[in-house]
């Protein structure tokens, strides 16, 4: 028999790369929400490959068929386009991670690339990992990366428990994130990134985000972005310079609530003092092909399916959560039982005028509905209720719509108290740096009518005065009750 030989497919693979690139260009003419809902999969791709099918399938499979063994032989050595195994790539990862790429990367002239894992957590460990690596020349020389006091709580958990205590990586914190000095104060020739959440969960802390990008290329490394609460619909950290964006995808981006979800999306060429060209090229390819091969935390191909579909109407959903997030922040604020509302779209908030700087509703300027650009500040707010943890526990227990889970992003309002909740493991001293008193309540408002939330709020804050509101929930549920019906003919 003839071999075709590797460099047969190799050829192949270049015509099929170039194809790829052109498409891609031509998608990056779009706009945003035709990017959202077309994302890297084009009707060619659909009838060459997919037996025409208008979505993308859903690629359950472990494992891709060669078709001898030159095939599979420049495939394993990343010669050719390959997914292999679905441990590394899947087509249904890919088709995630070609339209985060293009959303990240929206409005920038920058090559993007992407990542999906199987979670935020992963993410945040996919991206910050491969620069936590011991200094070459002298391995036992101490290493410390820069990061906001104030994130999310497995964050807190992942910097503190499994890099600080478990691997002795000293993570400076900055308590105060918008003042740009002390990020400053805490760089050293040892630090290996700076690592900010804009705006945090739930403290809604924001920094001037192009001055900490400047300050990390300064002292030559990247400046890393979990980019998590404001989506590319309201903020794209990587057109403003930063290097690396890490997303909970299973937060806003999947908003029904299907699955959880990551991402890494990198520009290329980052700013590294780590010695790793193919890393400090490629970051997000070099984390998949590479590092999160050979660790396994890559996601499923129905999530990623999952996840796509919803990020498909990412923009028009955060306009509108934002905007009835506004008007119950609104409805709150002029509360007798309430201490404080925090929410960045209130000018009353102390970062408001920040924020506005940078949180922008994409496109907004094409919106026959607006023509110009308008401010938008996602869909995370918090109060404090008066009366202190108990209060605060009483109103939470009487809402009867809004519904109680350590969750945010959905497309249903949720609500949790942090101090009880996410933030219960960093401890008192932990959720007073992180200002994340017992009395907050985090609160998401999702798609429904917001005079249905207000109702929902209005009712359990009137228990603070004497008012019974009790939520009852069946023993059973519906589907074990139709059971029992049947049973007992
Ligand atoms: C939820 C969350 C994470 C972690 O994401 P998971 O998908 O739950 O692992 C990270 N960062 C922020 C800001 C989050 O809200």
């Amino acid at each position: 028999m003839q071999h075709k030989g590797i460099e047969f497919y190799k050829a192949a693979a270049e015509r099929s790369a170039h194809w790829h690139a052109k498409n891609i260009e031509e998608m990056k003419k779009c706009k945003f929400d035709t990017i959202a809902v077309h994302g890297v999969y084009s009707m060619q791709e659909a009838l060459d490959f997919n037996q025409g099918s208008i979505i993308e399938p859903i690629y359950m499979s472990t494992s891709q068929c060669y078709r001898d063994s030159d095939e599979m032989e420049a495939a394993l050595a990343y010669e050719i386009p390959t997914w292999c195994y679905s441990r590394i790539a899947n087509p249904s990862m890919y088709y995630l991670e070609g339209v985060l790429a293009l959303l990240e990367g929206y409005g920038a002239d920058i090559e993007t690339s992407c990542i999906a894992t199987a979670s935020g957590m992963a993410a945040i460990q996919t991206a910050v990992d491969p620069f936590l690596l011991p200094d070459e020349q002298n391995p036992l020389k101490p290493i410390n990366f820069v990061a906001a006091a104030q994130v999310y709580g497995g964050t807190f958990q992942q910097f503190a428990i499994r890099k600080e205590r478990e691997r002795k990586i000293t993570w400076r914190r900055v308590i105060n994130s918008a003042d740009i000095t002390e990020w400053e104060k805490l760089i050293d020739e040892n630090t290996r990134f700076l690592y900010g959440e804009m705006p945090s969960n739930p403290g809604q802390a924001f920094f001037d985000l192009k001055k900490v990008i400047d300050l990390a290329h300064k002292y030559g490394i990247p400046m890393i972005v979990d980019s998590t609460v404001a989506t590319p619909a309201l903020l794209r950290p990587l057109a403003l310079g930063a290097d690396i964006v890490v997303q909970s995808v299973s937060k806003t981006l999947c908003t029904s609530g299907f699955g959880i979800a990551g991402a890494v999306i990198s520009r290329k060429d980052i700013t590294t003092n780590v010695n790793n060209p193919d890393m400090k090229n490629n970051f997000a390819m070099y984390a998949k092909t590479l590092p999160n091969r050979d660790n396994g935390p890559n996601i499923s191909p129905m999530n990623a399916a999952l996840a796509l579909n919803d990020i498909r109407t990412l923009r028009s959903r955060v306009d509108m959560q934002s905007r009835s997030t506004m008007t119950v922040a609104r409805y709150l604020e002029n509360h007798k039982n309430i201490e404080k509302v925090d929410y960045l779209g209130l000018e009353s908030h102390p970062l408001h005028s920040l924020a506005s700087k940078y949180l922008w509703l994409v496109d907004a300027e094409h919106d026959e509905q607006y023509g110009k650009p308008v401010n938008r500040y996602g869909h995370l707010m918090s109060f404090r209720v008066k009366g202190g943890a108990k209060a605060a526990r009483d109103v939470f227990d009487a809402f009867t719509r809004i519904w109680r889970a350590t969750d945010l992003g959905r497309i249903k309002s949720v609500a949790t108290i942090p101090a009880i909740s996410t933030h219960s493991q960093q401890g008192e001293e932990g959720r007073k740096l992180a200002d994340i008193p017992a009395n907050l309540i985090r609160l998401c408002v999702g798609a429904e009518h917001p005079d249905d939330i207000i109702s929902d709020l209005d009712k359990a804050l009137s228990v603070l005065d004497g008012n019974k509101v009790t939520f009852t929930a069946p023993e059973f549920s519906a589907g074990g009750a139709s059971s029992a019906s049947l049973r007992k003919k």
